[in-house]
């Protein structure tokens, strides 16, 4: 019989349960005993309901009250010293101190993005000669008590190969690698006690064999594997891989002493082709069919498709069905979806749809098409008409794609010159800006959220909003900044924005994914062609240029960060999907420069981190990434100066790449790291002007004028104060006023002492 499987449930709960708990919690509004039984509720729902729908490996220890890498540390051991903890057990407190840091006390451990997703691990950290001991039996406590409801789990544990690859060494020349004998010992003794208790499989996660790899850490896997797979007869080992192809690690992968593999098929659907002649008799394979990183539903035929090829070769037993990867990157339920478009709602699949899905694709191997025929023909038909609907497809668009002209990536002349712009801007030496947003107050969440719930008039909501905005205006003209923002008070979220305007886009109600910690995000879902109908942003940015005779800027999201933000269809290259978006912003750009702006501001946060996991790669995804930006900007006169920004980036490695961007302007995130900065611009002479952030809005702490004028110097060491200008390291919406205000104010004097300080150092 073929076996269906999931790699990991979501644990925020259908309705953020987690969420809301960990936050009553850590404010002191809920004890441990309610946050323990918030945890234990949405285990139990969730393994009942894979139960209920037949799976056969249903996972546990999937869930987390923070951080699977986070389970995994605490699990070896793996405290750091400044944490002062010297208990049996790594204790919720201790557990919480590492994830989030403790006021005055001590700091978090670093967070970083956990491959190419959104969602942000808790970085182990490494020392030399660091003993390592079972610090928690979280994993054991959570397989009985699946059992106790008569559910025999598959235990998930992060590999010891990833999780050491995944930290951090604290001193130099320490090979995290070279701790592998200090940790093996730990899992041996896991898996030992999980053998213990009853458990027959195991699944080891080992998401690094999508990387690159040395020839040291590919050889790690054989010694590590052969170890582990000796502790127990009574154990079966998963190992499983996911978001992308194994490429050259595959070879090593499949010499394995594991029971079985897991594959990413949808990542890598070519990769089952490869792997069935050299798979070993020992070996039973996982197959990854249904998307765990997206929302759209599973075509059910081109999945059975596939896995009947698998079955035909390796027989029915060493057959397994499951997810691309975990489900934790999916939200939850798509029923919950109740205002969502019923046409595109029936294109969707969230996590528990997808468990369905596996649930059906098995039977369907398992006892044939009669089995299921009307959740087959259910798929066939939303597949066929999604492959066909108007509302996807649109001719009007797929030509405009066809006529993008060369010219049409190109400003009419290069920054050369057009940079006499900041002249006729009247700008100063050093011009004073801000990225962006400015506080979103509680009062101006109240008003949206009242606005949305329709307790909140169209009409009262529009003018609370001009209020917003003047206050805003008249603040900055106070504190004497040179360039003024609209305060984006109107925007919920920089991509959700534009996606509510947009077609092609739908926004929903509960497709909440974790981001990190308690916190989550609710990503727009491209599907379809994308066209903009009318102009999104002109007339706010008219009413608060109405206001001063400053110059104020248009405020637009790049096309990169509106794709990499998204959940995007997947029946279509990504860079065309760019494209779409980078024309849409495009017709933003010109009409804005229509209507009088002189300084349009086009955001691209999130371009390093569309980087793919293969370096090989990198270099076509930032040919189109850059083009589909200079699509976007590059309609304008010479005269209209164009400004981008950039953060959450060590842009070390693509600051060349960011150059190309052409963009006038560049404000980036470095107040945190100056050192990197130095770095980056001793060895690249950056061409336009740049506005490295001086001010860290991400800390409540004032900085003072003084550091801030250092800051600038420094920076002159490298870039000519002529491309120099001033600003915070990103949006203010985060800060409150009263932080702001002084903040500013110094930033301002700083701007003030270096211009006097050139003119000194000029005569
Ligand atoms: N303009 C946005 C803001 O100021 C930029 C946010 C970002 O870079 N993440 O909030
Ligand atoms: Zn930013």
């Amino acid at each position: 019989m073929i076996t269906s499987s999931n790699l990991g449930f979501p644990r925020i709960g259908s309705k953020r349960e987690l969420k809301k708990t960990l936050e009553k919690f850590w404010s002191g509004k809920a004890n441990e005993a309610e946050l323990l039984n918030t945890g234990r509720l949405l285990r139990q729902e969730n393994w009942s309901f894979q139960k209920e729908q037949g799976i056969n490996h249903i996972p546990s220890n999937d869930f987390s009250f923070y951080d699977q890498v986070l389970d995994t540390t605490a699990m070896l051991g793996a405290v750091p010293h400044r944490y002062g903890w010297q208990d049996d057990q790594v204790d919720l407190k201790t557990y919480f101190a590492m994830a989030r840091g403790e006021k005055g006390r001590v700091t978090a451990m670093e967070m970083t993005k956990w491959f190419d997703s959104n969602y942000h691990y808790i970085v182990p950290e490494f020392e030399k000669e660091q003993s390592f001991r079972l610090s928690s039996s979280k994993v054991i406590k959570e397989f009985e008590e699946a059992k106790q409801l008569g559910i025999i789990t598959r235990p998930v544990l992060l590999g010891p190969v990833s999780f050491l690859l995944l930290g951090k060494s604290k001193q130099p020349g320490l090979d995290p690698l070279s701790l592998i004998s200090n940790i093996l010992p730990i899992y041996e003794e896991v898996l030992n006690q999980l053998a213990g208790v009853g458990a027959e499989w195991v699944q080891l996660d080992e998401p690094c064999l999508a990387l690159n790899l040395s020839y040291e850490q590919r050889a790690s896997f054989g010694e590590v594997y052969s170890r582990l797979s000796r502790v127990s007869p009574r154990l079966k080992l998963l190992l499983a891989t996911y978001f992308g192809d194994l490429l050259g690690n595959l070879g090593t992968v499949v010499s394995l002493p594991v029971a079985a593999l897991h594959l990413d098929l949808i990542r890598a659907p070519l990769m089952l082709d490869r792997i069935l002649p050299i798979v070993p008799k020992t070996l039973s394979l996982s197959l990854g069919l249904v998307d765990g990183r997206n929302v759209w539903r599973t075509d059910l035929d081109n999945a059975i498709e596939a896995a009947k090829k698998a079955k035909e070769k390796l027989g029915s037993d060493r057959i397994i069905i499951g997810p691309s990867c975990s489900l934790m990157f999916s939200p939850v339920d798509l029923d919950l979806e109740v205002k969502l478009d019923k046409e595109v709602k029936n294109w969707m699949s969230y996590a528990k749809q997808k468990i369905k899905e596996i649930s059906t694709i098995t039977k369907v191997l398992n006892e044939g098409d009669a089995s299921a025929k009307d959740a087959l023909l259910e798929s066939r038909t939303a597949c066929a008409e999604r492959k066909t609907s108007p509302r996807i497809h649109k001719l009007e668009i797929k030509n405009a794609l066809k006529n993008i002209s060369p010219d049409m990536f190109n400003r009419l002349n290069p920054y050369s010159v057009r940079k006499v712009q900041q002249e006729e801007l009247g700008l100063p030496l050093f011009p004073t800006t801000t990225i962006g947003s400015f506080c979103q107050t509680d009062e101006v969440r109240t008003k949206r959220a009242n606005h949305r719930s329709g307790k909140l008039s169209q009409t009262d909501y529009d003018q609370f909003l001009r209020t917003e905005v003047e206050k805003t205006i008249r603040f900055q003209e106070q504190v004497g900044l040179d360039v003024l923002v609209h305060g984006e008070s109107e925007r919920n979220d920089m991509v959700e924005f534009f996606g509510e305007q947009l077609e092609g886009f739908v926004s929903t109600e509960n497709g909440w994914v974790q981001s990190y910690g308690s916190r989550c995000v609710k990503p727009p879902v491209i599907f379809g062609d994308v066209v903009r109908t009318k102009p999104m942003t002109v007339d706010c940015w008219q009413y608060a240029q109405s206001l001063t005779p400053k110059p104020v800027k248009g405020m637009l999201t790049g096309p990169v960060t509106i794709l990499q933000w998204s959940f995007v269809r997947d029946d279509q290259p990504r860079s065309v999907t760019c494209r779409q978006i980078a024309l849409a912003i495009r017709d933003e750009v010109i009409d804005l420069e229509k209507a009088g702006v002189k300084i349009i501001q086009i955001d691209e946060p999130a371009i390093r981190e569309g980087l793919p996991l293969r370096q090989t790669e990198w270099e076509s995804y930032l040919q189109w990434a850059v083009d589909c930006f200079r699509l976007s900007s590059s309609g304008v006169r010479d005269k209209t100066q164009i400004h981008t920004h950039m953060c959450y980036s060590e842009f070390n490695d693509i600051i060349e790449a960011i150059g190309k961007m052409d963009a006038d302007v560049l404000s980036i995130e470095t107040s945190r790291s100056q050192m990197e900065l130095l770095d980056v611009f001793s060895k690249y002479k950056y061409p336009n002007e740049i506005g490295p952030g001086v001010y860290d809005i991400h800390s409540p702490r004032i900085p003072t004028s003084g550091e801030m004028k250092d800051l600038l110097l420094k920076a002159m060491e490298f870039i000519s104060p002529q491309q120099l200008w001033v600003n915070p390291d990103c949006g203010l919406k985060t800060r409150s006023w009263e932080e702001v205000s002084p903040a500013l104010d110094a930033m301002i004097a700083a701007a003030k002492n270096v211009r006097t300080h050139i003119k000194e150092h000029c005569k």
